[in-house]
């Protein structure tokens, strides 16, 4: 798919639809200095590097986000792949954009490798993916950057696309889901399921298009219908408008429905857009009036919001001809949350003028995840897990390769060491810490990067080393190998 190439006043004019006062001058600025330092850069799809940060920021000022944010999404690439350093950005926009530029740096540096250790591997990568960073807006950008990433993967070679496809379905599209942002998570399942299930998603398009076309135009006349019903009966509402199930969510409910099309009666369904609440109610009256409802398909998610908090009211009714339709009733402030998810808290607390008080518990990365984990009560497993294991007691630090090892708080390059192999940690040497020599015994951080240095010829560790590894399986490992070396050396002088 190729999607046409963004300039900055498109950019900027994204951002006047959703902040009507913003300043544009920082995000010219950052625009100006992002384009200087990708200078001559093509991406692999040929254009010009650029294109890349202005369509990620457009996407964010789309959603909602903040200047800051929006600056951020432009320069999101320099430090990485520039000569451009992140104190450059630094000095010229502040510490604010420079700690978000740093942060999707970071994430730029882990690999997922695909199943390998299956489960516990993809649970820490999300986990640590969320713990790195501190600032959810880090995450936010992220998506932005990974959603043009997928729409231009046809220009990478077959095996990267398909690693970072799966990357996409089984790291981005449930923490878009956890962090509320179902539309993103519709669109990276979408983009991605081409290269993940080729011949599935062959399958379901082709399945798909005729039905598709025909509920298309029969629901064109259905919307015409209602909107003279309204009309008449002088109803207000903000829209009304056909929203098409997402390929891969169609292809998932088709595996349910053992495969067979027909049993999905939402393949296109009508969502009407309101102001308040009580609107909701009585169009979903109104449409009763004139269609009978479904046995067992109205369902309440305003009343009774589904765990993921999710609200609309859905009907589905036998309607003209016999079809059946399935209508999605809403309010706009419903709508936007189900669209953007955590993001829209950005975009309302700017257009309603809240305390900064407000806002800057919003941007507090702690606080969103301690009210997520009290509203998102059947999800409670996972959250509680993050907050645990992740900001207690568990670091997470990369090999050189970007492999993430996951290490209890406190734990040093030795205890590092045994963790990748018993052999690395036998014959360890000395380690670099991001790139510096260090001591041994540094206790490590989250976001380290760790590299080893062994020596083959060495035979024994260090007793030494028994002062100060914390985990047990280190311990255990070096006491084992210095009592093998005590018999050998018992041993030794007998033999010969
Ligand atoms: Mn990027």
């Amino acid at each position: 798919m190729k999607t046409p190439l963004t300039s900055i006043e498109e950019v900027l004019k994204e951002v006047h639809t959703q902040r009507p006062n913003a300043d544009e001058q920082l995000i010219r600025n950052a625009y100006e200095f992002a384009k200087k330092a990708h200078e001559g850069q093509k991406r692999a799809s040929g254009e010009d590097y650029i294109f890349h940060s202005l369509e990620t920021a457009r996407q964010l000022a789309y959603w909602g986000m903040d200047i800051e944010t929006i600056s951020a999404g432009l320069l999101h690439d320099v430090p990485e792949d520039t000569q451009t350093s992140l104190s450059d950005i630094q000095k010229n926009f502040g510490v604010g954009i420079a700690k978000l530029v740093e942060g999707i740096t970071k994430l730029g540096a882990l690999k997922y490798r695909g199943r390998g250790e299956q489960n516990k591997y993809v649970e820490n990568l999300r986990k640590m993916f969320l713990a790195m960073a501190e600032d959810i807006r880090v995450i936010i950008i992220k998506f932005a950057d990974r959603v043009h990433n997928l729409q231009t993967l046809q220009a990478l070679p077959e095996k990267k696309q398909y690693r970072i496809a799966l990357e996409s379905m089984e790291i981005f599209a449930p923490i878009a889901n956890r962090l509320g942002m179902w539309d993103v998570k519709g669109q990276i399942e979408d983009l991605a399921f081409q290269y993940v299930l080729p011949e599935e998603y062959q399958w379901i398009t082709r399945k798909i298009a005729r039905p598709l076309e025909t509920k298309k135009i029969y629901l064109e006349k259905i919307q015409k219908k209602l909107e003279t019903i309204f009309k008449e009966k002088n109803i207000k509402y903000r829209v009304i408008h056909g929203r098409t199930k997402g390929l891969f969510r169609t292809y998932k409910k088709a595996l349910r429905k053992n495969r067979d099309i027909t049993k999905i009666y939402d393949l296109v369904a009508l969502r009407i857009v309101v102001e308040e609440v009580a609107q909701c109610y009585s169009i979903l009256g109104v449409i009763h009036e004139y269609w009978k409802p479904l046995k067992g398909r109205i369902k309440d998610y305003i009343a009774q919001p589904k765990p993921n908090l999710y609200q609309s009211l859905h009907t589905t009714v036998f309607c003209d001809l016999g079809e059946i339709v399935e209508f999605q009733i809403r309010t706009k402030k419903m709508h936007d949350e189900a669209e953007f998810g955590i993001a829209a808290h950005w975009r309302y607390s700017e257009h309603e003028k809240v305390s900064p008080r407000w806002i800057k518990k919003q941007l507090s990365w702690m606080d969103e995840l301690v009210k997520l984990q009290k509203e998102i009560q059947s999800d409670e497993s996972f959250l509680e897990s993050v907050k645990t294991n992740i900001f207690k007691d568990h670091i997470f630090v990369f090999t050189p390769m970007g492999d993430v090892i996951d290490l209890p708080e406190g734990a040093t390059p030795i205890d590092f060491a045994y963790q990748i192999h018993t052999d690395v940690g036998d014959k360890c040497c000395g380690v670099k810490i991001n790139d510096k020599i260090e001591s041994l015994k540094t206790r490590l951080k989250s976001g380290d990067v760790v590299e080893i240095f062994t020596d083959k010829n060495r035979k024994l560790p260090s007793p030494d080393w028994l002062n100060f590894v914390i985990t047990n399986s280190a311990r255990n490992h070096i006491k084992s190998a210095l009592k093998k070396g005590e018999r050998q050396k018992v041993r030794t002088p007998i033999s010969v």
